[in-house]
């Protein structure tokens, strides 16, 4: 991993939740002069002792540094404190980078507004576990100008991981962002319910896990055939039709309803397969409803 050639270099760390703690301390191990704020006070306590500086507001926070990342819960909590005058004031000619998660659209807009007041602005995603920040795990998505990534990677470098810039549209990380967390919270919702179906059968957690990693092991090809679908817009069936795909999603229903349990995520999982049926695709494969949904 690639680390700062310049040892001295400072960045500011706005926002000290869990992964703005895991961003800090990553700069601190990596030897970047690291000052922090967060929006209620007391949350620095292990970054100080390893040799942050805490800063008692934003502004003098971001004042401290030629680079500010900010990592807070989305972009009304980033707009909150980067849009005070102050800070505002105090940011001209910085760089910000918003690692906070939220729509490409906010992400645009906040270029847009840094844009109007003479703040370069990279826009970000993380799109793994605060435990893998520092490490050879982490995942950074990145959207703005290029020659600023290309500036920074070197201070981004202290992050660990991997970093990708995706383009210059500002929202593209935020695109990705969100079209990634759709997949992760699907998923975290199927297993959930999964796992509450299996209790009420009698089944344990422990007993369900080895079968469910065999499912979730099934997942990769199909994440690249689908994607193939997507892009060529065809969708085939021969091995699992819609019809075979909507008559199992009938069962859980039956299964979960009977034990009192709500299954109205897969109720409408069901419903959008059997639109596409009705729609006259029951010979295509599930994939099509990717399609069928974003028709109006
Ligand atoms: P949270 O998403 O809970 O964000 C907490 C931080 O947001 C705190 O610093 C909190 O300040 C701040 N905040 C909330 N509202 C405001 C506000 N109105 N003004 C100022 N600050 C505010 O925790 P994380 O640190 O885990 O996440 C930060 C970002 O990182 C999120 O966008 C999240 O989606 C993303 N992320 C997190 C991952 C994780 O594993 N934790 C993984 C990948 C991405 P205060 O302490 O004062 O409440």
């Amino acid at each position: 991993m690639p680390h700062p050639t310049d040892q001295s270099a400072a960045v500011t760390v706005l926002g000290l939740g869990p992964m703005g703690r895991a961003l800090a301390a990553a700069f601190l191990e990596a030897g970047l002069h690291t000052t922090v704020w967060n929006r209620t006070p007391g949350r620095d306590g292990e970054l100080t002792a390893r040799g942050a500086v805490p800063a008692p507001t934003p502004e003098e926070a971001v004042a401290a540094a030629p680079l500010t990342v900010v990592c807070v819960v989305n972009y009304d909590a980033s707009d909150a404190v980067l849009r005070q005058a102050a800070v505002t004031t105090a940011l001209k000619g910085r760089t910000v980078v918003n690692l906070s998660a939220d729509t490409p659209e906010r992400a645009r807009d906040t270029a847009d507004w840094a844009g109007r007041h003479g703040i370069r602005y990279l826009d970000g995603a993380i799109m793994t576990p605060t435990p893998a920040i520092g490490t050879d795990d982490a995942v950074f998505l990145h959207s703005g100008p290029r020659e600023l990534y290309e500036e920074l990677r070197p201070v981004l470098a202290a992050l660990g991981g991997t970093h990708t810039h995706l383009g210059e549209d500002a929202g593209r990380a935020a695109a990705y962002d969100i079209a990634l967390l759709d997949i992760f919270w699907t998923a975290m919702a199927g297993y959930t319910h999964a796992l509450a179906l299996a209790r009420a059968e009698g089944v344990s957690g422990a007993e369900l896990a080895p079968f469910a990693q065999g499912i979730a092991a099934i997942l990769p090809p199909l994440f690249t055939e689908f994607a193939a679908d997507s892009d060529t817009g065809t969708y085939p069936g021969e091995l699992n039709p819609i019809t075979s795909a909507a008559s199992t999603m009938t069962h859980i229903v039956h299964a979960s309803e009977a034990h009192g349990i709500d299954a109205s995520v897969m109720r409408v999982i069901e419903g959008q397969a059997r639109r596409g049926i009705a729609l006259g695709h029951g010979t295509d494969g599930f994939s099509r409803v990717g399609e069928v949904i974003g028709r109006r």
